[in-house]
């Protein structure tokens, strides 16, 4: 078996065996290079230098779970709780549309607060005040007639990540309480009922193998998503993990072009995570075939609070400084910031 082989049987047949991916993982320097080429190809082909940033804001730092890498979890008391209005979630975006974006992202802990009712208000309100934009919804588990009440309320896609695909590994990062085999229905639930969906792992988690990975490529295969997030995982210090070693950009960009390469048609963001591991870790993430980017539109005042992991970039620039930032990034790169609701093509 050689890892150029598997290169290009996946490029051919779009997946591979758990054993061929496990090899091709281990043996990725020696073809590094080729899958970014091969991927970057494959994104110009369908989506060009085209690369769509999502205006981000993250609404509540509330959640009432515990999922043990994560900084904003229940369990952690040093956390400065915040909660956005729906004035103040509608200024956010109205910042965002005044400087160009046409894609909103609203992400928050599971929050209680925000009740279905409160939720479908806001969506209606998003979606009544700019038609012409994607509403994009990351709220956690819900069950199926309120995903559906939001996505009848204007949401048109919702992100939840499954992190890991392998319940022995899940168990590892999450409490009892949590079940992947619910996260996994959710997200059936979603692609039912028309949502494009994206869902997504950390790279380089507490106890991950390179067998996890293959087993998290191998159920994006099976679930088929619209878009895939992934980023390296990065210990928060309030967390059991706050010693573990983080994930690396090289690992997480070498997976981006895999995932390119495996579906040429995906949204594949390069995280804000991504860019915290390595200077350049955004313009590497496109490169390996990125075409998404996520900056924050939340306010300055609350942004440092929404610290899933450890030194978060872009906490302390207003929207307008992190628009002019990206967009000469992606020029040095040679690709362009593409203002326009950016979805999926078939
Ligand atoms: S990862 Fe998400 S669901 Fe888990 S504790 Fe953090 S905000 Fe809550």
């Amino acid at each position: 078996m050689k890892a150029k082989d598997l290169l290009e049987k996946l490029m051919k047949e779009k997946s591979l065996t758990k054993e061929e991916f496990v090899f091709l993982l281990e043996h990725r320097e020696e073809v590094r290079e080729e899958a970014a080429d091969m991927a970057r190809k494959l994104c110009d082909e369908h989506y060009g230098k085209a690369v769509y940033p999502r205006g981000l804001v993250e609404f509540t730092n509330y959640c009432k779970n515990n999922c043990y890498y994560c900084g904003i979890r229940a369990g952690n008391k040093n956390v400065t709780r915040y909660r956005l209005s729906k004035e103040e979630i509608l200024s956010s975006c109205e910042n965002g549309y005044q400087l160009g974006y046409r894609s909103f992202v609203l992400q928050g802990g599971e929050d209680p607060y925000y009740t279905i009712e409160i939720m479908v208000d806001i969506v209606a309100s998003i979606r009544k005040k700019y038609p012409d934009c994607a509403i994009t919804l990351s709220l956690g588990e819900l069950d199926y007639e309120r995903y559906k009440r939001l996505y009848e309320a204007g949401a048109d896609r919702y992100l939840l990540r499954h992190e890991t695909a392998l319940e022995e590994h899940y168990r590892m990062l999450h409490p009892d309480s949590m079940s992947l085999a619910y996260r996994k229905k959710c997200l059936y639930d979603l692609k039912d009922i028309g949502y494009q969906v994206g869902t997504g792992f950390m790279v380089g988690s507490p106890y991950q193998t390179l067998e996890n990975l293959a087993e998290d490529l191998l159920f994006i295969k099976e679930l088929d998503p619209h878009m895939v997030g992934i980023g390296p995982f990065i210990p928060h210090h309030d967390t059991q993990f706050k010693d573990e070693a983080a994930g690396t950009a090289e690992l997480t960009t070498f997976l981006l072009s895999l995932l390119r390469i495996m579906k040429p048609t995906l949204l594949l963001p390069a995280t804000t995570a991504l860019g915290t591991i390595a200077p350049d870790g955004r313009e590497q993430g496109i490169l390996a075939g990125g075409n998404v980017l996520m900056p924050n539109l939340s306010p300055v005042m609350v942004r440092k609070d929404y610290a899933l992991y450890d030194n978060k970039i872009c906490t302390g620039e207003e929207a307008a400084e992190c628009f002019g930032c990206l967009s000469r990034r992606m020029e040095r790169i040679g690709c362009h910031l593409e203002f326009s609701r950016g979805d999926y093509r078939e």
